[in-house]
C-alpha cells in the first residue's frame, strides 16, 4: 500500500479501548509510544503548540543515536507528563490521524500513559486534590470558611508555604471562592412559550459546572438572563457533579466512570425530552460532547446526551440562524480582545464568540487562538509554572495590543492566566469579563 503524507479526508476518533487489558499493559504501551514517537520526530509540526513535542525533540536531538531508540524509556514521562490533553494537535494539526493508516492519537496516546500511571499509583496528593474540583469547591465554600480561603490565598506567605508543602504555584493567581454558589441561588425560569427551531431545541437545560458553581456563578447566572431575554425557558440540573475532565486528565478513568454514572441520568432523560443542554465552561462542554463518548461508545444515554450539547455561544447563533433571537443591542462594548481556548477550538463548532460579540454594534473583536498555557491544573502545579507562562506569553501580548475594554475568553480559567500574564508585563490590570458577561451588558440587561 502506498502511505501519502497527509491525509484528505475528514479525521474520524476511535473510542479509547480503556476496557481492554492491553491498554493497561507496560510493553504494549512502551511500544506504542516508541512507534508515535518516531513518527513526530519525523515530522516535527507540533514544535510550537505545547511543551510535549519540544521535550520529546530534545530527548532525541541529544540522545548518543539522535533517534528515537537512543532516548531513555524513563524519560518518556517527562513527555507525558507535558500533555494536559489540550486535543489541538490531533484536531488541528496531525495529517496522520484515522482514516490515515499510521492511526495517529497523540492525545488518547498521552491518556492511556497517564491512565497506566495512575493505575500503578504514581499520583501526587495534590494532584488528587486539585482535581476534587466539587470536594474542594464544598468545603471552600462554607460560609465561615470562604472568606479565610480567598484571604488566605492572596497571602504570599501563605503561598509559599503552600508551593512548598502542596505544589501549588505561589505565584499562579487562583481563583476566588464564591459565598453563594451558583447552586444555591437559580433564580426560575420565566414562563415563555416553547419555539423549537431548526438549528436549536427551544428550551435548555443548563449544566452548571463546579467552576462556575463555586468560583464565579456570575458568569451562570449571566447565562440564564441571556435565556430569559431571548424567551427560552431553562431548568438546571439539581445532583450534577463534576462531568470528570480534571480526573480524565490526571488518567483516572474509573473516577471519570463514577462522575459519569451520576450526571448521565440526570442528563439523558433531559436530552430525550428535546432539551439543549447548555454548559458554560468549555472543557466541561466537550466532556460531554466529545471524550465521554469516546471513553463509552457503547453508552446509548451518554451518545443522546452528546448530540443534545451545545456550547453557549453556538446556540445563541444557531438560534439566531433559526430567526428566534431578537438582535437589539443597547450599549456598544468597544474594544474587545477576545481568546479562544484550546476546549473551543476542538469541538469544531467555528468560532461562535466572536461572531456574536460581532453583532454588537461599536465593538471591535481582536480574535486570539492560542493555547493561553493554563489548561486545567497543568499552570498551578510549581513545577510547570514557568513553562505555562512561556506557552502563554504570546496570547499575553496579543490580547493587550489592542489596548482593549475587555479581554475576555470563553474559558474563565484562561481568562485569568491572560489578565495575569498582562499584568506581570508591567501593563494595568485589564478588565476581563465572561463572553456571556458581555453579551448581557450589550443588550442592556442588568
Ligand atoms: S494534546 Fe495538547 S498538550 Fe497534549 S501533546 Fe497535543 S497539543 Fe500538546
Ligand atoms: S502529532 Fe502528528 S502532526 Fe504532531 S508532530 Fe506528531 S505526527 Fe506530526
Amino acid at each position: 500500500m502506498t502511505i501519502r503524507e497527509g491525509n484528505l479526508q475528514a479525521p474520524t476518533r476511535h473510542p479509547l479501548d480503556w476496557r481492554n487489558p492491553e491498554f493497561h499493559d507496560e510493553a504494549a504501551l512502551f511500544k506504542e509510544l516508541e512507534r508515535v514517537f518516531e513518527i513526530c520526530h519525523g515530522c516535527r509540526r507540533c514544535i510550537s503548540l505545547c511543551g510535549a513535542f519540544p521535550t520529546l525533540f530534545d530527548l532525541v536531538d541529544e540522545s548518543k543515536t539522535m533517534e528515537v531508540d537512543g532516548v531513555a524509556k524513563a524519560d518518556y514521562w517527562k513527555v507525558v507528563d507535558q500533555c494536559y490533553l489540550c486535543d489541538v494537535c490531533y484536531m488541528t494539526k496531525c495529517p496522520y490521524v484515522p482514516p490515515h493508516p499510521w492511526n495517529l492519537d497523540f492525545p488518547h496516546l498521552m491518556l492511556r500513559a497517564k491512565a497506566y500511571k495512575f493505575r500503578k499509583g504514581h499520583v501526587r496528593a495534590r494532584d488528587r486534590m486539585l482535581t476534587s474540583t466539587d470536594a474542594v469547591g464544598k468545603l471552600a465554600t462554607i460560609p465561615v470558611v470562604v472568606h479565610a480561603v480567598n484571604k488566605a490565598n492572596r497571602m504570599p506567605a501563605v503561598r509559599k508555604v503552600m508551593e512548598r508543602t502542596m505544589g501549588v504555584a505561589a505565584d499562579a493567581w487562583l481563583p476566588t471562592y464564591a459565598a453563594k454558589p451558583f447552586r444555591k441561588a437559580v433564580p426560575p425560569s420565566l414562563q415563555w412559550p416553547i419555539r423549537n427551531g431548526v438549528r436549536t431545541p427551544g428550551k435548555v437545560a443548563v449544566f452548571s459546572t463546579c467552576y462556575v458553581n463555586y468560583n464565579e456563578p456570575g458568569i451562570g447566572h449571566d447565562l440564564l438572563k441571556l435565556l430569559d431575554h431571548i424567551e427560552v425557558p431553562y431548568v438546571t440540573i439539581a445532583g450534577e457533579a463534576c462531568c470528570g475532565m480534571p480526573k480524565l486528565e490526571l488518567g483516572d478513568l474509573e473516577s471519570v466512570e463514577k462522575l459519569k454514572d451520576i450526571n448521565i441520568p440526570l442528563l439523558a432523560p433531559l436530552a430525550r425530552e428535546g432539551y439543549a443542554i447548555v454548559s458554560p465552561v468549555p472543557s466541561c462542554t466537550l466532556m460531554f460532547k466529545q471524550e465521554l463518548p469516546l471513553i463509552f461508545p457503547e453508552d446509548a444515554d451518554v451518545k443522546a446526551v452528546g448530540e443534545a450539547m451545545f456550547d453557549p455561544f453556538e446556540y445563541f447563533v444557531l438560534r439566531d440562524k433559526d430567526g428566534l433571537l431578537e438582535r437589539e443591542f443597547k450599549r456598544p462594548l468597544g474594544k474587545v480582545s477576545y481568546h479562544i481556548p484550546c476546549h473551543s477550538r476542538v469541538q469544531n463548532v467555528g468560532q461562535k464568540t466572536r461572531e456574536a460579540l460581532e453583532w454588537v454594534p461599536g465593538t471591535t473583536v481582536t480574535t486570539v487562538e492560542r493555547c493561553a498555557g493554563h489548561d486545567g491544573t497543568f499552570g498551578v502545579k510549581r513545577e510547570f509554572y514557568a513553562d505555562s507562562m512561556k506557552i502563554g506569553k504570546p496570547v499575553f501580548q496579543r490580547m493587550a495590543e489592542p489596548e482593549p475594554e475587555y479581554i475576555s475568553s470563553d474559558c474563565p480559567i484562561a481568562g485569568r492566566r491572560i489578565a495575569q500574564g498582562i499584568t506581570q508585563s508591567g501593563a494595568p490590570e485589564p478588565r476581563r469579563a465572561h463572553p456571556l458577561t458581555l453579551l448581557r451588558i450589550a443588550f442592556g440587561i442588568e
